[in-house]
């Protein structure tokens, strides 16, 4: 399973319709969260994600409706038992927020949290799955974030196994594993039967950004681009000064970078209860694109599988 819950799409300020930002990755039961606005707890348990499997925070800049979300959500976890660290990323100042995370209050967390900054490019490796730091441009230190699932190895196929007389069974791992066997002195190696790798899946989320080359590249047939959009194109001035993206720009680098699908979010709060005008212009640049909405949620599936 690859499911995307956003739990707030607003830009900069909560309104009655959309809460900050905040979007929930469920992969294969691990929960990873991006960016935590204020409320993010509370849509957690409207969107019923659960808390227990979260695994990790990445934080894509230091800006209040990015981040003011995680001190609630921690208390409310050290609450009910948690004990597993915590790792939370984010630029350049991520170990003082974690500080003072700890300072707030008269309260002691049950569990650590390990503050992790990272730089543009770098990659945190796990074993399925990496997420790669991207250089993003906003006003203050920020990064964008890929979730690059590992190619998953080649389909099996059975009958051409058979038809060489291999016998269904442990051989058959073994082809499928990429050993060779032999049988009746004849060898028979995996590439015989087993088809190329397959891609996994590819999801960025760019966080408060200029329309920028790190994440147009590493946007290339992504299965998923979240593009800040906070404006629409009468306000390309101000969303230059402020370091925000029109609905445009962000259908524009979909377009060129061939991604599957778009979700416009950071949506500004003059748009909040009416998105329509950023859904149009940048519909009629992309076709395969949504504006998000609070609670909305996407299952992302292989591509073979579609
Ligand atoms: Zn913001
Ligand atoms: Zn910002």
């Amino acid at each position: 399973m690859l499911r995307v819950t956003f739990l707030g799409t607003g830009g900069s300020l909560p309104t009655p319709e959309r809460n900050p930002s905040a979007i929930m990755v469920n992969r294969e039961g691990e929960l990873m969260l991006f960016d935590c606005g204020e409320g993010t707890q509370q849509q957690m348990m409207r969107a019923k994600t659960g808390m227990k499997a979260l695994s990790s925070i990445f934080i894509t800049h230091f800006h209040a409706d990015h981040i003011l979300g995680i001190p609630g959500l921690i208390q409310t976890m050290s609450f009910h038992g948690r004990t597993e660290p915590l790792k939370i990323y984010g630029p350049h100042w991520v170990h003082e927020f974690a500080k003072i995370l700890s300072a707030l209050g008269y309260y002691k967390l049950r569990f650590e949290i390990d503050a992790i900054d990272l730089n543009p490019g770098d990659i945190i490796k796990r074993d399925e799955y990496s997420i790669m730091a991207l250089k993003t441009e906003h006003s203050i230190p920020s990064l964008g974030y890929a979730l690059i699932e590992n190619e998953r190895i080649g389909k099996f196929n059975r009958q051409k196994a058979i038809d060489l007389g291999v016998q269904p069974g442990p051989l058959f791992s073994k082809l499928h594993r990429g050993e060779s066997v032999e049988v009746d002195g004849k060898l028979i190696h995996s590439k015989d039967v087993v088809g190329d790798g397959r891609p996994g899946r590819k999801i960025v989320y760019t966080g408060d950004t200029r329309p920028c080359k790190a994440i147009l590249e590493a946007s290339k047939d992504a299965d998923l681009l979240i593009h800040d959009s906070t404006l629409a194109s009468d306000q390309q001035e101000w969303a230059i000064e402020s370091m925000h993206s029109t609905a445009q720009e962000a259908a524009a680098l979909a377009k060129e970078a061939n991604v599957l699908r778009l979700v416009l979010t950071h949506i500004s709060s003059r748009y909040s209860d009416d998105a329509s005008q950023l859904f149009e212009e940048a519909k009629d640049i992309f076709e395969k694109v949504v504006v998000a909405e609070d609670m909305m949620e996407l299952d992302i599936p292989y591509k073979d599988k579609k």
